[in-house]
């Protein structure tokens, strides 16, 4: 008994997508619950596969294969290669993830000389089996022959110029049969043999060239680029699928559709179709299709056909669906239905809606959406004041605003993107060959073809804004340019598209950040109800805190004080405490910085109130805060200089006046100030000197200063219990927690626990009230791993600062690893990932999840959360889930992202 390679659209399992590819799994699908689909079958990947591999199709196929096509001959009472009614076929690429025009499809596969003439005997339409005709000897000679598609283009050229017409709609049957003529010679001339006329082996050279396509230099830059791995698509396989044809005149046509608006995520009919056309001419944008909803009026029963076909097919899938359809002299049929790709705003909006329409549960509707693509609701838009006339306007295609250089191909702005510039590719259309370019853009703009051509449908997956079809500008790519009425925009030219109105500007027009949709809203409040872990923010300021919280941060995870060190008006009190020569000198400055920390807390926790805020004790070593060496040094040179200068000038001056008994004024500063600059410049550059470190980030910082300079950590916590104090005599409700980093055992916190004690005492008493906070610890040593249980006595927290952690477990010194040896080891697979972008599961992973276990052995109620920048990534998230932490904080503007992920994470281990 051979392997079965072959299965009837009948007979396949819809749900098997890695044996009978995407394409080829709905078509069973979709035969099986009755709708309209042409009778085929599938070739499987496995066929792929070995093909591939032995350079030969399975033994057996071409019978199995045989069989099918008299299966389908039963069916559909045609005959394939006959010449009465002749059965034609289409042979379709489909691998298990979608990969939208990488690979390769053959239509009107069946048709030679004989089959032709009856083609045309039976329709009676000679212009249409010459059309048919034509664009078989083409795609053929191109896909499975490997002739260059140029040379026929070249052809049909030739025939519209001498026959005056702008598109194939005006050719006659004369000139469709002149063309194909032409195109037998192409190939004849291109390949040295004639064109095939044995049906048996065109389908046989078909077949093979889909397989081959899976390893097209397209296909695998597609797979690259996107993270198809092996695991989620191997081979591609092939449909055979009987013929309808849309091109048999005004009573048929072809049409792609999405069951909602994939760029608004609206529920409504949406999509495109021309009349008497055939497959790929919509989605190639050779003309410009038509909305669907005009053919509620041209073809009204049609119209409801299709609505009808769009309401089973997402009621079937529980999806929104990408589909093709043809029609064939007044019948529907579908070609084909996928998951629709949609932008980020689609897919929010739609997971909402369908929750409210019954079609899927809370969950599913969470689970429909990508964590990370919510970031694309990050992307900016045109700020609405902008008062500029758009040059030109074309179709919104992907929504988005995006400025940038002109280029007008795809080569040019992978060169100039991957410089760092930024760039809008401007193509007439953009084909599969141009997805580098798309890559390196910052948007896309195309002067033809629709809301469903290449260049739309590859901008929405990636979330570029992409405006086509702006019939007003007119590119030529030869030349580098492209003409929009009188003006010329040339290569390097800066212009501004809009994706969400089709607009297109010249020059750069500001963008302002987008709002929430109420339906974003929504949906991260279901996020919110579902998640287990809470998602907090890292934000230092008042500023940062208030975005986090418009973000639905439920409170901050990480507030670093050194960053509020860092404010002009108070750098130089930082460093005047720095410089302090004694004990009382370092009161003095901090004296002075108590109120501003004060004032930021008071401030940050009303903002937040009553959710937590965790401020963390100053981290940083304290020569962050001076100027380097060099850098001093300069300055001293410089200074020394100027004082020369000035003496000169003096006496140059003195001499002057003298002599003209004038009185010319000096502006110069004096020598005094000059001087008094230059000690205090020495005087910082011995202190850089004395503070220096082979290794900073291993130094004199974190808890080490806390307790080598007791005065600093206390001004600091009498900033947050005083403004905790204030802010409950304001009768707002607050819960600030003190985290001090650095920490290597429980000795430490002991230190710092005691002044907390001290100054909690004092300032209980002074305001008459009792203070709520929490006292905890950062854990982003190694040993602070190891003796968390110890640490768990004292801290009432812990928060993973996994950046540090990170670096202790691997040795690693970020910046060193990031720039010089880390690139390599994860192009080669040595490293899976960046361990500072995903968190390290199997080494820091481990250390967190012992942590863990001592700490709750300890105090069960311990908090456990983290405040490195992994806290945002959904992989590190989901980790975090499974380590049973309490929360992550993240950057206030990937919030939405970890409240989704955090949902996600509950939802996909707790099912
Ligand atoms: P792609 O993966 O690039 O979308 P398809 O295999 O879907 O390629 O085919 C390309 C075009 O040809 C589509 O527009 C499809 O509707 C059309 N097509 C494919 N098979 C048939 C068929 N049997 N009859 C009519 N049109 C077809
Ligand atoms: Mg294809
Ligand atoms: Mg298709």
């Amino acid at each position: 008994m051979s392997k079965k390679y072959v299965y009837a659209f009948a007979e396949g399992d819809g749900h098997n997508k890695p044996l009978l590819g995407g394409k080829g799994a709905n078509l069973c699908e979709m035969t099986q619950i009755g709708l309209n689909v042409p009778p085929g079958f599938v070739i499987t990947t496995e066929a792929c596969l070995e093909f591939l591999d032995q350079k030969a199709l399975p033994m057996g196929l071409l019978e199995e294969i045989g069989e099918h096509i008299r299966n389908l001959e039963q069916q559909t009472g045609k005959q394939f290669g006959g010449a009465d009614n002749p059965l034609l076929v289409s042979v379709r690429s489909g691998s298990a993830m979608s990969m939208p025009g990488m690979m390769d499809t053959i239509l009107n596969l069946g048709l030679n000389q004989e089959t032709l003439r009856g083609l045309i005997q039976q329709t009676g339409n000679q212009r249409f089996g010459y059309d048919a005709y034509r664009r078989f000897i083409q795609l053929f000679g191109k896909i499975a022959l490997g002739v260059d598609d140029h040379l026929f283009d070249h052809e049909f050229d030739e025939v519209k110029r001498a026959a005056g017409v702008k598109a194939d709609i005006g050719l006659s049957a004369e000139h469709l049969q002149d063309i194909s003529a032409r195109f037998l010679r192409v190939v004849h001339d291109a390949t040295g043999k004639p064109f095939p006329e044995n049906v048996f082996e065109q389908l046989e050279i078909a077949v093979k060239a889909v397989f081959n396509s899976w390893m097209g230099k397209r296909a695998i830059d597609y797979r690259r680029e996107f993270h198809i791995t092996p695991a989620m698509a191997n081979g591609t396989a092939v449909n055979v699928v009987t013929m309808v044809f849309g091109n048999m005149g005004n009573d048929s046509a072809t049409g792609v559709g999405f069951t909602r608006n994939p760029g608004t995520g609206e529920n409504e009919m949406y999509g495109e179709y021309l009349v008497n056309a055939q497959g790929e001419d919509v989605v190639a944008g050779i003309r410009t299709p038509k909305p669907v909803a005009e053919m509620a009026k041209e073809m009204p029963e049609l119209y409801r056909q299709l609505v009808e076909l769009r309401n089973k097919l997402e009621a079937h899938y529980q999806e929104v669906q990408d589909y093709e359809y043809t029609i064939e002299k007044g019948v529907l049929y579908c070609l084909q239905t996928r998951n629709g790709k949609m932008n980020a705003t689609g897919m929010v909006r739609s997971s909402v809606e369908m929750f409210g329409e019954g079609l899927i549960t809370k969950e599913q509707a969470l689970l429909r959406v990508n964590p990370s693509h919510l970031e694309q609701l990050l992307h900016p838009r045109l700020n609405p004041s902008h008062k500029e006339k758009p040059l030109a306007t074309g179709l919104p295609a992907s929504p988005g605003a995006a400025s940038g250089k002109c280029v007008f191909d795809a080569d040019q702005a992978e060169l100039l993107g991957r410089g760092g510039e930024k760039v809008i590719l401007v193509r007439e259309e953009t084909k599969p060959e141009d997805i580098h370019g798309f890559f390196a853009s910052q948007g896309i703009l195309t002067s033809r073809g629709g809301k469903t051509s290449h260049a739309a449908v590859v901008a929405r997956g990636m979330g570029k804004a992409c405006v086509a079809g702006a019939e007003g500008i007119q590119v030529d790519s030869r030349s580098r340019l492209a003409r929009v009425g009188e003006l010329t925009l040339r290569e390097g030219d800066i212009i501004t598209i809009d994706g969400s109105n089709g607009n297109v500007y010249l020059g750069e027009i500001p963008t302002i950040p987008p709002k929430f949709s109420e339906e974003l809203k929504t949906l991260l409040g279901w996020a919110d109800e579902a998640a287990r872990l809470k998602v907090f923010a890292n934000g230092d300021t008042p500023d940062m805190a208030a975005v986090a919280m418009e973000y639905g941060a439920m409170g901050i995870g990480l507030c670093r004080t050194e960053r509020m060190f860092n404010a002009s008006e108070r750098l130089p009190v930082v460093v005047e405490m720095i410089l302090a020569r004694n004990t009382e000198e370092r009161q003095a400055s901090l004296d002075k910085l108590l109120p501003m920390q004060r004032q930021d807390f008071i401030d940050m926790f009303k903002i937040c109130a009553p959710r937590p805020v965790t401020v963390r004790l100053l981290d940083p070593p304290m020569h962050e805060f001076l100027p380097s060496e060099q850098q001093l040094l300069d300055e001293i040179e410089g200074l020394k200089e100027y004082r020369l200068a000035v003496k000169g000038r003096a006496a140059a001056l003195a001499a002057l006046n003298a002599l003209q008994h004038t009185h010319a004024v000096n502006t110069d500063l004096s020598e005094d100030l000059v001087n008094s600059v230059i000690s205090k410049k020495e005087l910082m550059l011995r202190k850089v000197r004395e503070l220096h470190e082979v290794n900073p980030m291993l130094g004199h910082r974190g808890v080490r200063l806390g307790i080598t300079y007791p005065e600093i950590y206390e001004m600091q916590i009498r900033g947050i219990l005083e403004a905790a104090a204030e802010c409950v005599k304001d009768g707002v409700e607050v819960s600030p927690e003190i985290m001090v980093p650095q920490v290597i055992t429980a000795q430490e916190l002991k230190w710092v626990k005691a002044g907390v004690d001290k100054v909690r005492a004092e300032i209980e008493q002074r305001y008459g009230l009792s203070l709520k906070f929490k006292f905890g610890s950062m854990v982003e040593t190694v040993r602070a791993c190891c003796r968390a249980g110890d640490l768990a006595g004292i801290a009432e927290f812990f928060s993973f600062g996994t950046n540090d952690l990170t670096q202790a477990a691997f040795s690693f010194s970020r910046e060193d690893a990031e720039n010089k040896f880390l690139p390599l080891y994860t192009d080669s697979g040595i490293l899976q990932d960046n361990p500072f972008e995903v968190l390290d599961v199997k080494g820091v992973g481990v250390l967190m999840q012992m942590t863990v276990e001592l700490g709750r052995r300890t105090n069960p109620d311990l908090k456990v959360g983290i405040c490195g920048e992994q806290g945002g990534h959904p992989t590190s998230i989901r980790y975090c889930h499974e380590f049973g932490l309490n929360y992550v904080s993240c950057s206030p503007h990937r919030v939405p992202i970890a409240r989704l992920a955090a949902a996600h994470a509950k939802l996909l281990t707790e099912q």
